[in-house]
């Protein structure tokens, strides 16, 4: 039975897993506990000039060597088309292969995209995951983060999970720094250069309402 704690992240995209919980899944690192993460496509209708090998290959990359920025033990890629995840998490068998990573690394936390994010992907991955919950009869403790929504709006009563981040908020801005096919000013996708700052934003604002220098906010779903 394996008695070493372990956090699972799973993100629609490479990158959500570090714009959402990036600088609390350092924090975990330096702990001790395990990371892992699960990420569903690859994101290869980001550059749709080039073949999707080839950015599948890049992102791929880029993903490991954030992972490895923040102290992750690994990355799994389900390989689902964006915009097609709800169709092939089933007829590809990638609910199969979730749930052996979970029964694997028996997380005692688990991250996901919030209901509410403004990017379908997102939205997606939480749906997916809920309509799974019961059926993989978990016990971990589930909490969602925020990528594309610029501020939390949204009034929530659910409990939250604020984690102080102030010493582990340079590993994220470096891990975010791998992912330049992403933050090239000169690529047709110039959003995740806005994602930056809204991202250094919201942990300054958080961190002041929590009192440090840089906080990360999650609210439970399960
Ligand atoms: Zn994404």
């Amino acid at each position: 039975m394996k008695t070493k704690k372990s956090v699972l992240v799973i993100a629609a995209h490479p990158d959500d897993e570090i714009f959402g919980p990036g600088a609390t899944i350092a924090r975990y690192a330096e702990e001790g506990i395990d990371v892992y993460t699960v990420v569903f496509s690859y994101g290869e209708m980001s550059h749709p000039h080039f073949k999707p090998e080839e950015i599948m290959k890049i992102r791929k990359r880029e993903s490991e060597r954030a992972n490895s920025i923040i102290g992750g033990k690994k990355v799994y890629f389900l390989g689902l088309k964006e915009t097609r995840f709800e169709k092939e998490f089933y007829e590809k068998g990638a609910y199969k292969k979730v749930e052996e990573i979970i029964k694997r690394h028996n997380p005692e936390k688990i991250f996901i995209h919030s209901q509410d994010d403004v990017h379908h992907d997102h939205r997606a991955v939480n749906k997916i995951f809920i309509e799974n919950y019961e059926r993989m009869s978990l016990n971990a403790q589930v909490y969602t983060f925020n990528v594309s929504n610029i501020l939390d709006i949204k009034k929530r009563n659910r409990p939250r999970l604020v984690i102080n981040t102030s010493k582990t908020f340079h590993k994220k801005i470096n891990a975010l720094k791998c992912f330049r096919s992403q933050i090239n000013p000169l690529s047709y996708v110039f959003t995740n250069n806005i994602l930056f700052i809204v991202t250094y934003i919201k942990s300054v604002i958080n961190g002041m309402k929590y009192g440090c220098k840089h906080s990360e906010v999650f609210f439970r779903l399960k």
